[in-house]
């Protein structure tokens, strides 16, 4: 199978590749053309995964790698607040084999449809696995949600129950046999986690700083608080457990997932405590886990209201 036969099977024939709002042109000229309401701004962001990095190398669950591939990338788009609009792909492959690659597009097509995004375009090109993926958004010109606005008195909040996705990463591995319901659940945070695109456009004009947690809680938590001038200070008794977390592991493993692991693309997100009572009603499963302060720098504080210190704060390339 030639490069082009290739694009045209598993990528410009897909359901995603059809076009939609927003796209004015897509798959097969030298460029797309996007075309972004007036008044918008354009929202790009782009993940590159790499194989024995980002994911297992060789990697048997190529459907789920192709969720989980468009799930990262989608996910910074709902953290500014930004609606979804399209997507490019730019694939290295070490050989072609129809089946895994079926089970890619596949995959990718499936989160492209739940998240209503559209793949205009991409490259093709042979080498060790990776997958770059750029993925463009629109929101109201001013109206995106930066980390750098965060201001002392607001609240800290977290869009769901953190440290499944870390928790499924011995399963994911094969330090661990994948057994039973629990299981089932972390692993399909991991292979699909959820862009938390709704909650993104509530809190636009309402939170003040917003990011999804992709590196770990209390290092993305940093990053709002670098960006913002500011204190955040989580409360680790504040924070939402996972049931299936709680039934796999150790209170202690699961309190340090909680802060620590990355991979669960939830939003976190700072919020005037007036708006709390409509989060409680909008997003019942998103919780306040503590609030910003004067001053810089994440802290941490156990059950009993102390500070506790972090051996190591989120997962860093180099
Ligand atoms: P060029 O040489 O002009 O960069 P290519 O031959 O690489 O164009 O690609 C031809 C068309 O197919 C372009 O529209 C490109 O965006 C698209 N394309 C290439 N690879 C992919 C891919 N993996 N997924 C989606 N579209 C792709
Ligand atoms: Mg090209």
């Amino acid at each position: 199978m030639g490069e082009f036969e290739l694009i045209r099977r598993y990528f410009a024939a897909a359901p995603c590749a059809r076009g939609g709002p927003g796209v004015a042109l897509g798959i097969g000229d030298d460029c797309a053309l996007l075309a972004p309401a007036p008044g918008e701004q354009l929202a790009v962001s782009t993940d590159t995964l790499t194989a024995g990095v980002h994911f297992p190398d060789p990697c048997p669950d190529a459907f789920g790698l192709g969720q989980r591939a468009l799930a990262v990338s989608a996910s910074d788009l709902a953290a500014m607040g930004a609606a979804p609009l399209g997507f490019t792909l730019a694939l290295t492959l070490p050989s072609v084999e129809p089946a895994w690659l079926e089970g890619l597009a596949a995959g990718l097509a499936q989160m492209a449809e739940q998240c209503e995004l559209r793949l205009v375009g991409g490259d093709t090109t042979r080498g060790p696995l990776s997958l770059t993926l750029t993925v463009f958004g629109r929101v109201p010109a001013g109206q995106a949600l930066l980390r750098s606005g965060a201001r002392p008195g607001d609240l800290l909040c977290l869009g769901g129950a953190p440290g499944e996705a870390g928790g499924a990463l011995p399963f994911v591995l094969g330090q661990r046999a994948p057994e039973g319901d629990a299981c089932r659940h972390l692993l399909a945070r991991y292979w699909a986690p959820q862009p938390q695109f709704d909650l993104g456009l509530w809190l636009r004009g309402r939170a003040t700083a917003a990011q999804d947690v992709s590196d770990g809680l209390v290092a993305d938590c940093g990053h709002i608080a670098a960006a913002s001038g500011v204190r955040l200070v989580v409360e680790t008794a504040r924070l939402p457990v996972s049931s299936a977390l709680a039934e796999l592991f150790p209170a202690d493993e699961v309190l340090r997932l909680a802060l620590g692991a990355g991979d669960d693309y939830l939003l976190v997100f700072t919020l005037p405590p007036e708006q709390a009572p409509a989060l409680a009603v909008a997003w019942p499963q998103a919780q306040v886990i503590g609030r910003v302060e004067a001053g810089s720098g994440v802290a941490v504080l156990a059950a009993d209201g102390q500070p506790m210190t972090l051996a190591q704060t989120g997962f860093q390339h180099f």
